[in-house]
């Protein structure tokens, strides 16, 4: 792997500062080197290292995906997930994790998979070679109820292979299925602990006893696991910082007491609110039969005021609000989840620095490789990054446009290389 050296690169750090230029130098894996333009030496060629002049582009950290379900199959359905066979689900899993690269995503957090092993093979041959995706942490299958979000079985039709989730009730049950899942190596233990209204529980309801949650926690951390959660009501939010489960996905309802308990933990919890499904399937699915009046029925635009305004109280509060949540729905395709940045800033009001960091510096922690790794472009960290055509500072939607990614690097290794002209023109000066 040649050494690179990026010049004249509008360098956006992760720090919180406004981006300066500058250039960026990459040896092996890591982030060699970063020079202010006007500060200490000017770069000079490094002796076998590829120079890539940026032109002004943009050049900033690999974004973090925080709820990745590689194996959705941009359907419009749970069933239709579940129902595709092994072989042809494992191919997807493949392609998918190479359309997160392309969109920018160096590194994705598993947030369950529709099939027992899907997320650890993923996973593996990402990590060995044998296929191209992020970096990648593999989730369980959604542990649920009888009757809960994920049990798609039918009563004649009872057999384990027919859930989507893996179905358990009681605490013997929650602990066998964690083992089983420790067993098979998966890096996190989804468990669902609130329902969502489009499988016929309300996501105001929680469906597991606190006993039962409190295993699920107990196992997994005896194995080294991380829990994440499904929780969109306020009760399961509750549980999860009261039990420590690290990941709260939607945390959807909220009161004051919840929000209190957010903040005074802030530091142990990622909340990824996956706005996106929220919005798309309240008025964009029609196609599917998911009218606005069908979703409205089933709660969810009144999830959706609720959920914007919990992220409204928590994001003043500076809990981490993550980017990633639920795309490969047919309404929310895979790929297209840069635009959680975007309505970060529309309906959460961050600004377009907050929505960059939430996808960077947020993201890094997230990925638990340790201090100084991911999210900044800094000495020492390894080399994801991105070059972007455009400010995203000035339009976050930039970063949901292929052809606006310019380069994308990780481990400090091209996925894709600039353009050639990016060496050659000014296109990109600012
Ligand atoms: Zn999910």
């Amino acid at each position: 792997m040649a050494d690179v050296l990026f010049t004249n690169a509008r360098i956006f750090d992760g720090s919180g500062d406004l981006p300066y230029s500058g250039d960026v130098l990459v040896q092996g894996n890591r982030i060699a080197r970063v020079t202010r333009t006007g500060y200490g030496a000017r770069s000079l060629p490094v002796q076998g290292a590829i120079t890539v002049d940026a032109a002004g582009a943009f050049l900033m950290p690999g974004m973090v995906e925080a709820h990745t379900h590689f194996s959705w199959n941009d359907q419009p359905s749970l069933d239709a997930i579940q129902r595709m066979p092994p072989e042809e689900h494992i191919l997807w899993c493949a392609e998918v994790a190479k359309r997160y690269l392309d969109m920018g995503w160096t590194s994705c957090v598993g947030a369950a998979a529709a099939k027992p092993r899907l997320d650890v093979v993923i996973r593996n041959a990402i990590n060995d070679g044998t296929i191209v995706g992020p970096r990648y942490l593999a989730a369980s299958q959604e542990i649920t109820v009888p009757g809960g979000l994920g049990d798609t079985t039918q009563p004649h039709l009872p057999q384990p292979e027919f859930a989507f989730g893996a179905v358990v009730s009681g605490s013997e049950e929650m602990r066998r299925c964690v083992r089983m899942f420790a067993k098979y190596g998966v890096d996190t233990l989804k468990i669902n602990l609130s329902g969502e209204s489009i499988t016929g529980m309300a996501s105001e309801m929680s469906q597991f006893t606190q006993a039962e949650i409190a295993t699920c926690v107990e196992e997994a951390k005896a194995w080294g696991k991380r829990v994440a959660a499904h929780a969109r009501s306020t009760w399961s939010i509750k549980q999860c910082v009261n039990l420590g489960i690290e990941v709260i996905y939607h945390a959807s309802f909220t009161d004051s007491e919840t929000l209190d308990l957010l903040e005074a933990h802030k530091k142990e919890h990622f909340i990824a609110p996956g706005l996106a499904w929220l919005i798309n399937t309240c008025h964009h699915a029609s196609q599917w039969g998911l009218t606005p009046e069908v979703t409205r029925k089933m709660g969810y635009h009144r999830e959706l005021e609720a959920a914007v305004e919990s992220m409204k109280a928590l994001r003043r509060r500076d809990v981490r609000i993550l980017p990633g949540g639920d795309y490969g729905f047919a309404w929310t395709p895979h790929g297209t989840n840069a635009k959680d940045l975007e309505y970060f800033v529309k309906y959460v009001g961050m600004s377009t620095m907050e929505a960059l960091l939430s996808a960077t510096a947020w993201g890094g922690p997230m990925m638990r490789m340790g201090e100084g790794q991911l999210g900044h472009v800094r000495e020492g960290y390894l080399a994801d990054l991105l070059l972007i055509d455009g400010d995203p500072l000035a339009d976050i939607t930039v970063l949901q446009d292929k052809a606006r990614i310019l380069a994308v690097m990780k481990d400090g290794a091209f996925h894709r290389r600039p353009p050639v002209r990016a060496a050659r023109t000014t296109r990109w000066a600012a």
